[in-house]
């Protein structure tokens, strides 16, 4: 990238009358999901975008190619990702193309109510089942096609290998809020633009922007870019998910295809979450989430440890019989947490012409893969309020996230909550940690109703009611698949007559159900085989 001259610093008030009006200059910091989603919906409206990518990645012939991107900058891409439906609809409903480009590179479709579980006997149609769709594919597959979509643009520029280090900020009046006018950085290494390729590593350079976007993701370097222009740093909630995410992927051999998809996908046995997710070009994945504490399952973070641990996952074992070989080894990513940050305080933005999209604003726990859909749920939701003034923009854009993505935020943080309690039971509480098995044992209902914990009483409900409903009643299986994906609000579950009455149905009768079948070995059988 060739050197600019120093922005100047015009006296503006962080409030100019200018909004990014359609043309104006976007410089987008990253280029993962969603940096290029901010991307191609401001590019779509008519604004000027240069993504700015720290990773120097090459755009390869093919998607398959893109897997061997050394995408240090985003780790997670040697993970299993889900892009739940949510994602799905707002692809078909605003970026089609995009869409089928996907479905060309190798993505499939997974429509939940073409394969309803055998246990549920109305398989009636419903009104809505054809939102009830995810995509399957590599995370790197994914990023492939939206950064061709993206470049594809016309006033699109996607610079790779090249380092943002901080803010170039205008100062107004005294007590004005801090706009921000471009970035600062350097080269890092020689990526596939003309300009990045000609660039020595190292070099410096200043780059003018209407609007910086952060796309950095969950370790963004933001707060520290904005103390350095001189603005507090943006509040911050943090809560760590104290998990560790192990995945390894493999392919089909020629001649084989993939096990029937009418069994579970994966289970939770309490001391092991784990997974197979399907991906595109006959590969898949295995993703185990294993408790940051639990020492005796380190074992699996070595190939020989993964391999024993998943020969004995009912759902693992189909695809590990002779017909899939692994692609690569075994990868663990730690530190994984619910982030939020607020860019907004007493009623002001704390900053204009700066905002964060994606994990570098809202960071969720992976387990629940929302992380992707979120983004580009913000990425669209970004482009639309592009016109507004920098003010206006620095707050619609506070109030979208709080109304849209923050929901998420807080569901994943309770969740967290409910699984650590569940792993940690109150020593007096009844209905100890579903061990062993995928499901509660059933008939194991509360105690007496003057001992019961009104939160264990709701844990019951969810193993006892709502899971076994999810199996048999066809109102609460699309409930539960609507909020999984997103579809609905994080509290539809428990709003919903119908779902409370059809989970309540399944409760009562607990006691006369035949156990769940394990998905699993108990933790002591499974350890002994490792
Ligand atoms: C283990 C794991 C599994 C996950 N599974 C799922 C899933 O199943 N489904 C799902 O939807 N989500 C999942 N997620 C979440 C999802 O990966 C993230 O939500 C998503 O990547 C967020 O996109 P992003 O663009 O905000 O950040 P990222 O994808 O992390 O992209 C940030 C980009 O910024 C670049 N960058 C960083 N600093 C700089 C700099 N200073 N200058 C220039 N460039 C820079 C990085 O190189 C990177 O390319 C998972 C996450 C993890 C950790």
């Amino acid at each position: 990238m060739s050197a600019r001259p120093p922005i100047s610093a015009p006296g503006g008030n962080g409030d100019r009358a200018r909004g990014a009006a359609a043309g104006s200059h976007l410089v987008v910091v990253g280029g993962g999901v969603a940096g290029l989603g901010t991307a191609l919906a401001a590019a779509r409206a008519g604004h000027r975008v240069t993504i700015l990518e720290r990773d120097a990645t090459p755009m390869p012939a093919s998607a398959d190619l893109a897997f061997e991107w050394d995408r240090r900058g985003a780790p997670q891409v040697r993970h299993s990702h889900a892009f739940l439906a949510r994602l799905r609809n707002l692809l078909v409903e605003r970026a089609p193309d995009v869409y089928d480009a996907l479905l060309d590179a190798g993505a499939t479709e997974l429509r939940f109510t073409d394969d309803l579980p055998p246990t549920l006997t109305d398989r009636e149609p419903r009104p809505g089942d054809e939102r009830l769709c995810a995509i399957a594919c590599r995370r790197t597959t994914f990023e492939w096609v939206l950064r061709r979509a993206v470049l594809a643009i016309a006033g699109v520029e996607f610079r790779d290998g090249v380092a943002v280090d901080g803010l170039i900020a205008e100062r107004g009046r005294s007590n004005a809020i801090v706009n921000v006018v471009g970035v600062h950085g350097r080269a890092v290494s020689g990526g596939d633009s003309a300009t990045a390729a000609a660039t020595e590593t190292g070099r410096p350079f200043e780059m003018a922007a209407d609007l910086v976007v952060d796309a950095t993701g969950p370790r963004t370097a933001s707060p520290g870019w904005l103390t350095d222009i001189g603005v507090d740093e943006p509040a911050e909630l943090l809560v760590p998910s104290e998990i560790i995410y192990l995945s390894r992927f493999y392919r089909l051999r020629d001649g084989f295809e993939a096990p029937e998809a009418s069994g579970p996908i994966g289970g939770d046995l309490g001391y092991l979450k784990y997974a197979v997710f399907v991906g595109d070009s006959r590969t898949f994945s295995i993703t185990f989430a294993i408790d940051t504490d639990d020492r005796a399952m380190r074992a699996l973070t070595e190939v020989e440890g993964f391999e024993a641990a998943a020969a004995q996952l009912v759902a693992a074992q189909p695809w590990l019989d002779g017909r899939s070989e692994p692609i690569t080894g075994v990868h663990p990513m730690a530190g994984l947490r619910n982030r939020r940050r607020y860019f907004v305080r007493d009623g002001e933005p704390i900053v204009t012409g700066f905002v964060a999209v994606g994990d570098a604003s809202v960071c969720t726990n992976p387990l629940y893969g929302r992380g992707c859909s979120l983004a580009l749920v913000h990425a669209f939701g970004l482009a639309d309020l592009l016109d507004r003034t920098p003010r206006a923009l620095a707050l619609d854009f506070a109030e979208f996230t709080e109304r849209e993505i923050d929901p998420w935020f807080r569901a994943a943080v309770q969740q967290d909550r409910e699984a650590r309690e569940l792993l940690d039971p109150a020593p007096s509480g009844p209905g100890a940690a579903p061990s062993g098995s995928g499901a509660a044992p059933s008939g194991s209902g509360p105690a007496a109703a003057g001992d019961v914990d009104p939160k264990q009483l709701l844990r019951d409900v969810f193993r006892e009611g709502l899971l076994p409903a999810v199996r048999t009643s066809p109102i609460v299986y699309r409930a539960f698949l609507r909020w999984f994906n997103l579809e609905s609000t994080p509290d539809a579950l428990m709003t919903d007559g119908e779902v409370i009455a059809a989970v309540m149905q399944s409760y009562a009768e607990r006691g006369a159900r035949p156990p769940e079948p394990a998905l699993g070995p108990g933790r002591a059988e499974f350890l002994a085989a490792l």
